[in-house]
């Protein structure tokens, strides 16, 4: 017990879980994390989280940019014509 730099190596870990998932972290940085999540449950259990979180949103804005766009649009339009005609004629 009492290993400062180990527990400074979690609490950075913590910190840079996004970053490591997302691919911003340069190689080293990116090594120290590998290492630690595989020595520490805790951080090996958030990068599996973090990951899955990322593809689920990667995933999301695949159909967003397919499709939300047209559906939004469209309900704006409706929205303001209906909106814009019931203030003219009130
Ligand atoms: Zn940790």
């Amino acid at each position: 017990m009492g290993e400062p730099g180990r527990a400074g190596d979690h609490q950075w870990s913590q910190e840079h879980l996004s970053h490591y998932v997302e691919g911003e972290l340069p190689p080293r940085a990116r090594r120290r994390l590998d290492r630690h999540a595989r020595d520490c449950v805790d951080c090996g259990r958030g990068l599996r989280a973090m990951r899955a979180v990322v593809h689920a949103l990667q995933g999301l804005d695949g159909l967003a940019g397919a499709r939300a766009p047209a559906t939004i649009f469209d309900r704006v339009r409706l929205a303001g014509r209906g909106g814009a005609a019931s203030s003219q004629n009130a």
